[in-house]
Formats: C-alpha cells, sequence, structure tokens
C-alpha cells in the first residue's frame, strides 16, 4: 500500500494538531445546542471518528451512505443509507472527508432539510482549490489542497487506501494496475 504512494500531501501530525483547532471551533461554536452529527461514510468515518473524540459536548451520531465517484471521475451524487435518528429542531452538522465540486454537500443539505433541523453546518477536512458550479462553501475546514486526487486517512481510490494515517498522491502506476495486492 505505502509503495503506491507518490507523495505525503499530509502527515498523521499535520491532520491530529489541525483536527485539534477545528474540534476547539466546533466545541465553542455548539456548546448549549442540541447537536446531532451527519458523518457521510465511508469516506469521512476515519476523520469523523478523530475529530469527534476531541469535542467534549454530548452529541447524536448519525451517518449517511453517498456515493459520488467511481475511480476518479465524479458522477451524479447518490445517497445509500438514510439517517436513522430524528434531527428535527436539531443542530445538525455534516462531516465530510473532501470538497470538490460541491455537489454532494449541496445534495445532502438539501436532503437533510426536508427533516426539518433548526440548523445544518458542514465541515470538511479539504477543499480543493477549484473553480466551483455551486456557490456552497464548507462552514469548517480543515485544509485548502491543490486540484489532485487524493487519498488515505478515508480517502479511497475504488475503496483501496482508505487506512493509510495520512493522506497522499498515488503514484500513476498504482493507478493503472490498481493496488498491490501485499499491502
Ligand atoms: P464533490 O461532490 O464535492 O465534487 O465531491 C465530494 C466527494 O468526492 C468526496 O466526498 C469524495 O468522496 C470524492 N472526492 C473528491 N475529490 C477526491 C479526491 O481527491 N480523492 C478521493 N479519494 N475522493 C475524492
Ligand atoms: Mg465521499
Amino acid at each position: 500500500m505505502e509503495q503506491d504512494i507518490d507523495q505525503v500531501i499530509l502527515t498523521a501530525a499535520a491532520i491530529a494538531a489541525r483536527n485539534r483547532e477545528l474540534a476547539a471551533d466546533l466545541a465553542a461554536d455548539y456548546a448549549g445546542r442540541k447537536l446531532t452529527v451527519v458523518v457521510l461514510s465511508n469516506g469521512a468515518l476515519f476523520f469523523a471518528a478523530d475529530l469527534l473524540r476531541l469535542i467534549p459536548l454530548p452529541l447524536q451520531l448519525d451517518s449517511i451512505g453517498v456515493a459520488s465517484y467511481i475511480g476518479e471521475k465524479s458522477e451524479a451524487v447518490e445517497l445509500r443509507s438514510d439517517l436513522k435518528t430524528d434531527v428535527q429542531g436539531r443542530h445538525v452538522l455534516v462531516i465530510d472527508d473532501i470538497f470538490d465540486t460541491g455537489r454532494t454537500l449541496q445534495a445532502v443539505s438539501q436532503h437533510l432539510r426536508k427533516s426539518k433541523p433548526a440548523s445544518i453546518r458542514t465541515c470538511v477536512l479539504l477543499q480543493k482549490e477549484v473553480a466551483r458550479e455551486t456557490s456552497v462553501q464548507p462552514d469548517y475546514r480543515g485544509f485548502a489542497i491543490e486540484n489532485v486526487f487524493v487519498v488515505g486517512y478515508g480517502l479511497d481510490y475504488n475503496e483501496h487506501y482508505r487506512n493509510l494515517p495520512y493522506i497522499g498522491v498515488l503514484k500513476p502506476e498504482a493507478k493503472r494496475t490498481g493496488p498491490r495486492r501485499k499491502q
């Protein structure tokens, strides 16, 4: 797995340090509010698990399954599983791994509005610096990155590499041949 990585963009230590800052902001902003965190799986699982353990507030946890990428090509946003809890009147914080075109968070926010939450905000680990077709912006962001395809810390290439502890760019040959069996 490691041998398929061309370049590490964000180390585990850099991610952990930024998570502490984000958690402090979120803890201050959501103190005293009825908070439900909605994690978009699978991509945001690792980020959310680390971030939420740094937020010392009572909160409810839910998740939505979303698929928007086949390989590197952006596809239509597809909701694969829905909320299991009632978020009516609650403050919803949606957590995703990366904000690219913004279509995923726009579609998810639109869907969540039907459940009548008191508010909806979004938190992403990464945001790509690209021209956007949508006007939505994440409310909280870990890092801005260049417009490159990244894997690790939850982010996949055809479901592989999610469990890398850092974020990196794949070698071109890893994309052609797929992940090596010996991980
Ligand atoms: P958007 O809907 O904002 O275009 O894309 C968001 C989703 O696309 C993310 O949740 C993520 O699943 C996927 N995505 C966007 N850029 C990347 C990337 O560089 N690497 C990986 N692995 N997934 C990405
Ligand atoms: Mg995703």
